[in-house]
């Protein structure tokens, strides 16, 4: 397995609510414009926004992070994955919540590493020779199998290429005959391969040949005439924690990241502090070689309050470390009890050491102007069509509940017209679905106003 194969985990269902928003949408003055970037209103958080980016890109954040108050249904996601499509394309942002740290199964501290690892981002730039040309050779060669055993094995491969600036003859790993004969491949065709970066690894081995090129035998793939390959940029994006993940469990047994160096043992299943000090290391020695620069992206942890003093007290020491994502917290709790202590009360129950080190940025209720807009764009991004009274009906539902369950609506609206034979979501729709489903308020005072029918 190559790195290019190793699959990136990004937590992709909790960000497509978010599908919609592209950036802050900020003008050069760094003021909010009133709908840009897929953001609406919320023109003050937005701009607070804006100069957090400008202090990550001057590096001035280094040991802080920011939070976002306000109640819930105020974009604070939305805000923080515009941080981060701000800092750059294909910079990582990984959400979660603070309770997600309370598993049966892994420590605390553990969750919160992982996380921290997906929020940082590896790109790895490798350029590749690519020889392509015409076979008018292929030879393989034996030689008596060694230690005094019996029968002869292929110990290389000769291969002429005619290629466009001449003739080549290329002297190759007996692996790459098994890929050429599995591609059939015969004197006259045009094929290309590709010499990658770690060809120098191979020079100077004893046994004198592929001293020029190290191939996988896979990279073998013949092409049809005619084409031309040259030099080919591969960029891949990963985080630490794809790295951690392939490494920890290797598919089919192989070396996984060939590219990374081998520093793989295929029996690990779990990832440990040990390992990722390994991957650690070959990061550095990719960085200091120019073939890999760290991507820092978004680490946005929701529900801060649910943390407690030990999750804090790690939270605190990783934001210090050197290779450290940017930390966005959010929250809609007002002073409360830090989770772990007795009565210990303090601003959105977060340690008052910690809470030193924040940028603050608060959201505020939309006004229902600016939730018609977020919906009429949300049912656009979903590719619904919706007409504007019930456009209106949903902003009513979205004022009365929140703005994320009015979005939530969205769906079986639009499942209730289709079975309507409509591509349209009407009036009735919004109507006929919000009398099926309760939103979280009206189902607790449901519940509240009807106690005694309901086992305690
Ligand atoms: P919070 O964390 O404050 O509850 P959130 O960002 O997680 O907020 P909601 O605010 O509930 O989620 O947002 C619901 C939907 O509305 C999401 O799809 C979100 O992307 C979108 N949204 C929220 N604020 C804006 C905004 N200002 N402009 C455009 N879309 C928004």
């Amino acid at each position: 397995m190559k790195i290019e194969e190793v699959k990136s985990t990004v937590k992709t269902q909790r960000i497509s609510a978010h599908s919609h928003i592209k950036g802050l949408g900020l003008d050069e003055n760094g003021f909010a414009l009133p709908l840009a970037s897929g953001l609406v209103g919320q023109a003050q958080g937005r701009e607070a926004a804006g100069i957090v980016v400008d202090m990550i890109r001057s590096k001035k954040m280094a040991g802080r992070a920011v939070l976002l108050a306000g109640p819930p249904g105020t974009g604070k996601t939305a805000i923080a994955l515009a941080i981060a499509q701000e800092l750059g394309n294909k910079v990582p942002f990984c959400p979660m919540v603070g309770s997600e740290v309370y598993s049966s199964e892994i420590k605390k501290t553990e969750v919160l590493m992982e996380n921290f690892r997906r929020a940082i981002g590896l790109r790895i730039r490798e350029t590749k020779e690519v020889y392509e040309g015409e076979v008018t050779e292929l030879t393989p060669v034996e030689t008596e199998n060694p230690a005094g055993g019996y029968g002869k094995t292929v110990s290389h491969v000769i291969i002429g290429l005619k290629t466009a600036k001449g003739s080549k003859q290329l002297k190759l790993d007996p692996s790459i005959y098994e890929a050429l004969q599995k591609e059939k491949v015969e004197v006259g065709d045009v094929i290309y391969i590709e010499a990658n970066s770690g060809a120098v690894k191979r020079q100077g081995r004893s046994d004198g040949y592929a001293t020029e090129f190290d191939l996988e035998a896979e990279e073998y793939v013949p092409l049809p005439k005619g084409e031309v390959h040259k030099k080919k940029e591969v960029v891949q994006d990963v985080t630490l924690h794809d790295l951690d993940a392939a490494n920890a469990k290797p598919q089919g047994g192989q070396d996984v990241l060939s590219m990374m160096g081998q520093l793989l043992k295929p029996k690990k299943t779990e990832i440990t502090d040990k390992l990722r000090r390994e991957i650690n290391k070959v990061v550095d020695k990719y960085i200091d070689q120019g073939i890999a620069e760290l991507v820092p992206g978004v680490l946005f942890i929701d529900e801060i309050h649910m943390l407690d003093i030990e999750t804090f007290t790690y939270l605190h020491r990783a934001l210090e470390s050197a290779i450290a994502p940017i930390v966005i917290f959010a929250t809609n709790r007002g002073r409360c009890v830090i989770r772990g202590t007795d009565d210990i009360v303090s601003p959105h129950g977060i340690p008052l050491d910690l809470l030193d080190r924040l940028v603050i940025i608060r959201t505020l209720p939309y006004s229902r102007s600016e939730l018609e807009q977020i919906l009429k764009l949300r049912a656009s991004t979903e590719g619904l069509e919706i007409d504007p009274e019930a456009l209106s009906v949903l902003g009513d539902v979205g004022s009365r509940a929140t703005l994320r369950y009015a979005v939530q609506l969205l769906t079986p609206a639009s499942l209730t017209a289709k079975t309507n034979g409509r591509d349209n979501i009407t009036k009735a729709d919004v109507e006929e679905v919000s009398s099926l489903f309760l939103d979280a308020k009206s189902s607790a005072r449901i519940l509240s106003d009807n106690k005694d029918k309901y086992m305690m």
